[in-house]
């Protein structure tokens, strides 16, 4: 078998005829939202603003879905990825107990839309497990015991019911919840397709050249096109150019998956429960989950972005080097053959958080950048928090996702 690189296979296998095709945008519009960005960020937080009775316009500098949020592994975990012991020190514990019930509430309440909406994105419920694989134990424990002492869930597996669970040579793990895996690129098409039906209006090749605000309103122009707006939210992974000094706060860094081959049953027996996802100490960490047809998708080597006349041979090199690593890991996969390896990349911030919110140098905008580690909880968590900013009325707690955290 050969392996297809740089792609993903959820935007691969998703039948070109029913890809939704969406006009450019050409001449001059008004709206009272406009959203930036296509992603899963954007798409999400459309149907927030449509559903709240707002007629949002989404522009999309390329295909809905086919950036960052379709490439990538597919989990909604109850947790941002990071440890709550370095958020505590960053920016105490009291905004790092909100960050992280913010996180479970989104994962839980996005899992809970796609459902009610019928999306069909092979949403599957998993455990999220946290594992040490011979070192890094000491340091999940003390983490665990900073999820119990701030009242989180955490539970403590020992190395004999983590390696009874995970087929893992593990020391030690904790649950830090449930959370759902699913296809993203099915997950950002259902939640654009939703938004539509409320009212929402989609441009796809559209990309934004220039924003600019003035005490009415905001002019978003494109190649051919104007938009006049009251609010404009921004929700494109990273800052784009015309946000240069928002730049500084996002490192572009890029993380490499692979998908293998549909497992042979008698390799799953030997694999531990299906429906748990995991995530080892490992720097940087693998993320290993199960997709609903039985095949295994593996993440992690991630880097900094490398230059263009590099990729290629890094894709193939580090997604060889994953499916190794992974072997290690699970021994009883010999001869697995790996059918996807590709890369998605995101913006990396200091705290491995998203910036949610108004930024006081940019009046009329909102933000949504960056991405959070693991996780698609945070496109669902901007979308309530951006809804809730166009109509005025933000929670007090909601400052600890934004930019002056
Ligand atoms: C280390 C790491 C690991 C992760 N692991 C996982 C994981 O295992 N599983 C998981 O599910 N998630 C994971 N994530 C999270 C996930 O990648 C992000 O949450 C998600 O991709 C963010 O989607 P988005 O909509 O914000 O961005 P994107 O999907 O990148 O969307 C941004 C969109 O904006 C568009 N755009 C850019 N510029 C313009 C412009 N000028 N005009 C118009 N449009 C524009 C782009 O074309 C793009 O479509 C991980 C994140 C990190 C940091």
């Amino acid at each position: 078998m050969r392996t297809r690189y740089g792609v993903s296979p959820w935007i691969d296998t998703f039948p070109t005829k029913r890809r939704p095709d969406h006009p450019r945008l050409r001449g001059e519009h008004t709206a009272d939202v406009v959203i930036v960005g296509g992603g899963l960020t954007g798409c999400a937080t459309a149907y927030a603003c449509a559903a709240a009775g707002m007629r949002p316009l989404l522009v999309e500098a390329d295909r809905i879905g086919q950036g960052s949020a379709g490439r990538s592994a597919g989990l909604l975990l109850p947790d941002p990825g990071v440890f709550l012991r370095d958020i505590a020190s960053a920016h105490g514990l009291r905004a790092a107990r909100r960050i992280f019930e913010g996180y479970r509430k989104a994962a839980f309440d996005g899992a809970a839309t796609l459902r009610r909406l019928n999306v069909r994105c092979d949403l599957t419920s998993c455990d999220d497990v946290l594992v040490a694989i011979r070192d890094g134990e000491k340091d999940l424990r003390r983490e665990r015991d900073a999820r119990d002492a701030a009242g989180l869930d955490a539970r403590w597996l020992g190395a004999q019911s983590a390696r009874g669970l995970l087929a893992l040579d593990a020391s030690g793990a904790f649950k830090p919840g449930a959370g759902v895996s699913l296809n993203p690129y099915r997950a950002c098409l259902g939640l654009a397709s939703a938004a539509k039906t409320r009212g929402a209006i989609f441009f796809e090749r559209s990309p934004v050249k220039k924003v600019r605000f003035g005490r009415k309103q905001a002019d978003v122009s494109l190649d051919g096109g104007i938009i006049q707006a009251q609010t404009v939210i921004i929700t494109t992974g990273v800052a784009t150019a015309e946000f240069k000094p928002l730049r500084r706060h996002f490192k572009r860094r890029e993380t490499y998956l692979v998908l293998t081959e549909p497992l042979p049953a008698s390799m799953r027996k030997q694999l531990g429960a299906d429906d748990v996802t995991v995530r080892d100490m490992a720097s940087p960490r693998h993320r290993v989950r199960r997709t609903k047809d039985g095949r295994l998708l593996v993440a992690g080597a991630d880097g900094d972005e490398p230059p263009a006349r590099q990729r290629d041979a890094l894709r193939v090199q580090r997604t060889g080097q994953l499916m190794y690593e992974l072997l290690m890991m699970y021994p009883a996969i010999s001869g697995l053959q790996p059918e996807y390896g590709w890369e998605m990349a995101y913006g990396e911030t200091a705290d491995g958080l998203m910036y949610i919110g108004p930024h006081r140098n940019y009046p009329r905008h909102l933000f949504a950048l960056g991405s959070s580690g693991d996780t698609l909880a945070g496109a669902f968590l901007a979308a309530r928090i951006l809804a809730r900013a166009v109509r005025g009325s933000l929670d007090k707690g909601d400052e600890v996702f934004g930019w002056t955290r």
